[in-house]
């Protein structure tokens, strides 16, 4: 199969042309303007590509049930722009072929699934710290859609006593991407993370928050791995005092040995690296294909 694959961010769309086994042949990157003129740069990387689908993972809060009316259209992004524009319904009238949509983070954590760092898994959750905090998650096969879709970046976190911050979020202040992501971290201390790196509160703090996140997530979904990726998670050292923190928090109430002696195989960084996103999108062609066949 010709699969395209979009992974359309609020600060950047990925395209590319890849296959079934989730082989990227060529992708482009470049900057999400407004809807209008990011669509023409879409179609034109498109053009007679001659594509079998394609899938995209967006940004959102976007509707991502298939029955609904208004399937594909952005709803409260801060990208005002982008506000109330119909992703897929643009898409769909210019593509011929079968068009799959999630979110950009679920499109993750399904690609993970199948080739990275939860390969031969029914679960998982996959987490993205940049510059806002966005969760997919994988659970008995399936991903997970509700009554939007899971929003885990805005999940409520226990205060750090060290954190006066009042956090960045626009809708909650001191939520978990108010008080961890890219740009909280900005905020809060002055200075972007990548200047930060000697500051050990600074990392300290971070994880503590991220922590959180993960345990809520492990003791109410029970994922089989929890993969991190995204901008902030490249500051290698949170991943250990992430999982020392979870450690804590679960306090061996959770009595598996992914959560003991193989913590460090169980919260792991994405094993397609930063191709997890843009992989994602031929994971949900290949997944709806399969299905259908
Ligand atoms: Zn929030």
């Amino acid at each position: 199969m010709r699969i395209g694959t979009i992974e359309a961010g609020g600060t950047k769309f990925v395209c590319g042309v890849g296959d079934e086994s989730g082989n990227i042949h060529h992708h482009v990157s470049f900057p999400t303007r407004t809807p209008i003129e990011t669509m023409q740069d879409v179609l034109k990387f498109f053009d007679n590509k001659n594509l079998d689908a394609l899938g995209v993972g967006c940004f959102g809060p976007i509707e991502v049930n298939p029955a609904h009316p208004d399937f594909g259209l952005l709803t409260t992004t801060p990208k005002l722009s982008w506000r109330n524009f119909n992703i897929l319904k643009s898409l769909q009238a210019h593509f011929e072929c079968p068009i799959y949509l999630d979110t950009d983070v679920n499109a993750a954590a399904l690609s993970e699934a199948l080739w990275g760092a939860a390969k031969g898994l029914d679960s998982c959750v996959y987490i993205t710290v940049g510059t806002g905090i966005g969760g997919g998650m994988l659970v008995e096969g399936k991903l997970v859609h509700g009554l939007l879709h899971p929003e885990i970046g805005h999940m409520f976190v226990r205060r750090h006593a060290d954190d006066p911050f009042e956090g960045t979020c626009p809708h909650h202040k001191d939520c978990l991407e108010g008080l961890a992501a890219g740009p909280a971290i900005a905020s809060r201390w002055g200075k972007e993370g990548k200047d930060l790196q000697n500051e050990e509160l600074v990392w300290r703090i971070e994880a503590y928050y991220l922590a959180q996140a993960v345990s809520n997530l492990i003791l109410s979904l029970s994922p089989k791995k929890v993969i991190l990726g995204g901008g902030v998670m490249s500051q290698a050292r949170l991943f250990t005092y992430i999982r020392e923190n979870v450690t804590d928090l679960l306090h061996g109430y959770i009595d598996k040995p992914e959560t003991a002696q193989g913590i460090d195989h169980y919260i792991v960084s994405p094993g397609l690296g930063n191709l997890a996103g843009l992989k994602g999108g031929l994971a949900l062609a290949a997944v709806a294909a399969s299905a259908i066949r």
